[in-house]
């Protein structure tokens, strides 16, 4: 889900619960929850547990991972290293 992966981007280094997370950009817990998950499979986002930062209980949270990428945005799907 475009609106997750933007949302986390904008507001890393921050981690989010999927509750957090679905009531901020406004979707369903099961949507975002699902598009968490999936996000974790690009390698731009770790999935770990700790505190969310606004419910402030300790889950499974979703948060931003590589600070790298933010210079690759609008080349996604090509390795960093193949752009000079
Ligand atoms: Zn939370």
């Amino acid at each position: 889900m475009e609106l997750v992966s933007a949302y986390l981007r904008a507001s890393a280094p921050r981690t989010y619960c999927d509750a957090c997370l679905a009531f901020a950009v406004q979707e369903a817990v099961e949507a975002v929850h699902q598009a968490a998950e999936g996000l974790t499979e690009q390698e731009q986002f770790a999935r770990k547990t700790g505190r969310c930062r606004t419910c402030r209980s300790t889950k499974r949270l979703v948060t931003r991972a590589a600070p790298t990428t933010l210079a690759c945005k609008g080349s996604v799907g090509l390795a960093p290293t193949l752009i000079r």
